[in-house]
């Protein structure tokens, strides 16, 4: 039986080193830790042990990292957070399009595991119970769903029809990074998704006018070469 208060990570990774850095670490830190070395034999434990979260490397042995989640995803929703070695950009998109929630680049510490591991569960439960706020706020800033208005320290600033939405999108998917792509078809639609000149236009207009410092971002991040980020711890 799963404990209630203690979820499962399921580490998918053939590095035998990172396999102890993470087992050390999820379980100094409250979380049960199963392994696999394969993608396949990842696959099977994700069917059998039905696991809250799954670390993923995107080179592995047998099938890549990519292909475990595209099969995945045709049957499961657990969270995923990959690992990738710095540099494969590119590998890291394709994988988020695919349906990864998130991701680590190699080598990455206790902090950013935990950080990324909390944010991932988080959005999970949140979906689950299809929680629904009547407002959100990170820092300084208050959000309304119900009137649409956005307050930073308690002033109403005021947002375009746009830049309203890509605010929304990016609190939906809080903390976790979301692609370019992703975020483009998601405001403008299927057709618009290599148009990520318009991204960088209104993710400006909203750090300048929602951040203290809109050239030192606290909270509208920028994840060089995959997307954006709300970051909200
Ligand atoms: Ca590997």
């Amino acid at each position: 039986m799963k404990s209630e208060n203690e979820p499962t990570i399921l580490v998918i990774e053939d590095e035998v080193p990172i396999r102890r850095f993470l087992k050390v670490a999820l379980t100094d830190h409250g979380y049960a830790f199963k392994e696999a070395q394969t993608g396949q034999e990842g696959i099977a434990k994700i069917a059998s042990d039905r696991p809250d979260l799954v670390i993923l490397d995107l080179g592995l042995p047998d099938l890549d990292g990519l292909e475990v989640t595209r099969q995945l995803r045709e049957w499961s929703d657990v969270p995923v957070i990959i690992l990738s070695a710095r540099g494969h950009e590119k590998d890291k998109v394709e994988a988020l399009d695919a349906g990864a929630d998130d991701y680590l680049t190699k080598p990455f510490g206790v902090h950013e595991l935990l950080a990324r591991v909390r944010v991932a569960l988080r959005h999970a439960a949140k979906l689950a119970t299809r929680q629904e706020d009547p407002e959100y706020r990170f820092g300084n800033i208050r959000v309304d769903f119900g009137t649409r208005c956005v307050f930073v320290d308690e002033k109403e600033v005021g947002l375009t029809r746009i830049e309203y939405k890509l605010l929304l999108t990016l609190i939906k998917y809080a903390g976790k990074v979301v692609t370019q792509k992703h975020l483009l078809k998601e405001i403008w639609g299927e057709e618009y998704g290599e148009e990520s000149n318009y991204l960088r236009v209104y993710m400006a207009h909203l750090r300048r006018k929602l951040e203290q410092d809109s050239a030192h971002p606290k909270y509208f991040i920028t994840e060089a070469g995959v997307g954006y980020r709300l970051k909200v711890e």
